[in-house]
């Protein structure tokens, strides 16, 4: 069983236990994106493993009358194993999950998979539709997310700018975030500011060009108030994404107002997650000291 200390950051070892916490975010006026921990995959029993249960999950997803979509990671759908596993594994989930009416994400991992990742998110895009577009202010959205699929992009890699403008005709909605990779200097932007400043420009682009189907994948308070604000100067709907257990109060605040996605992970590979989150704040350091010593 989980530690109570990771129950913060994960929601538990079990699907019943991640539908569970996303019936409490529905109750909360919040939307949930279910993940299934794992990644980087050698073999392809581990990789059929979670494509099942990613399939399973959507079909007790739509089921259940939840709302909530599941998101997934290339190298945990065999991508490591060769662009032909992953394309595979990718459109069966996709195709089940539209067959249920539930929207799947696909994560962005290093700058090596982003060439394998992006096109079969085009490739899958172009054969489903994107989902209702949707993403947006409570007064225009209806509240479910539709069948359809979206994928990740990060500001850090200098290339995505490119790519942002190639997506811009493909249906299907973009999650921004900055980009959690160590890569190279050549290739990206190894800067705090210039990866905000390139943030912002590619929030920018997209609000101007994009008819909807934007995801700002943020905790920041400075990127959240920019999106804002370009949702006000060009009216394109959005929705804000942020993890469980980052900044939870500001997810319901903003939940009064906007579209707001928690991303829920799970699994029994929730060790490597949980280090990474309570390694990247010092808060989180301090909050998991004091709940093992029990103050
Ligand atoms: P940062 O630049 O880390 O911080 C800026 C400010 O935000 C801080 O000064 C603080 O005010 C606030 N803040 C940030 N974190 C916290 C915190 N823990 N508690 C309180 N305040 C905080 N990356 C990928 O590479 N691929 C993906 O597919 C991907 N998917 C993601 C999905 C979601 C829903 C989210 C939220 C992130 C995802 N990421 C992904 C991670 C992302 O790339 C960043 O590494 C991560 O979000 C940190 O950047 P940030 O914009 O949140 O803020």
């Amino acid at each position: 069983m989980i530690p109570p200390i990771a129950n913060r950051f994960v929601a538990g070892e079990t699907p019943a236990e991640a539908l569970d916490h996303v019936r409490q975010l529905n109750d909360r006026n919040l939307k949930a994106i279910v993940n299934l921990l794992g990644e980087h995959y050698n073999d392809r029993d581990p990789v059929d493993a979670d494509a099942a249960t990613y399939r399973s999950l959507a079909a007790d997803i739509a089921s259940s009358g939840l709302d909530a979509c599941i998101s997934v990671k290339p190298s945990q759908l065999g991508l490591d194993l060769g662009e032909d596993v992953f394309r595979e594994e990718v459109t069966a989930i996709v195709d089940s999950a539209v067959e249920e009416d539930v929207f799947v994400w696909i994560d962005m991992e290093d700058h090596t998979t982003t060439d394998a990742t992006l096109d079969a998110f085009e490739a899958l895009a172009r054969k489903h539709g994107g989902g209702e577009r949707s993403g947006g202010t409570r007064s225009t959205s209806d509240g479910g997310s539709g069948a359809g699929v979206g994928v990740c992009v990060q500001a850090n890699l200098k290339r995505t700018r490119d790519d942002v403008e190639r997506l811009a005709d493909v249906p299907g909605k973009v999650r921004f975030v900055k980009g959690a990779y160590d890569e190279p200097a050549e290739i990206a932007y190894k800067d705090k500011a210039a990866v905000d400043r390139e943030y912002e420009a590619l929030l920018e682009y997209a609000f101007e060009h994009f008819d909807g189907g934007i995801a700002v994948g943020s905790h920041d308070p400075a990127m959240i108030d920019r999106a804002i604000e370009l949702h006000q100067k060009y009216g394109t709907p959005f929705e804000v994404q942020m993890l469980m257990g980052v900044r939870e109060d500001a997810q319901e605040e903003l939940a009064d107002e906007y579209e707001v996605w928690q991303y829920v992970p799970y699994g029994g590979r929730w060790k490597s997650y949980f280090y990474r989150r309570v390694m990247e704040r010092k808060e989180n350091l301090w909050f998991a000291v004091r709940a093992v010593v029990g103050r």
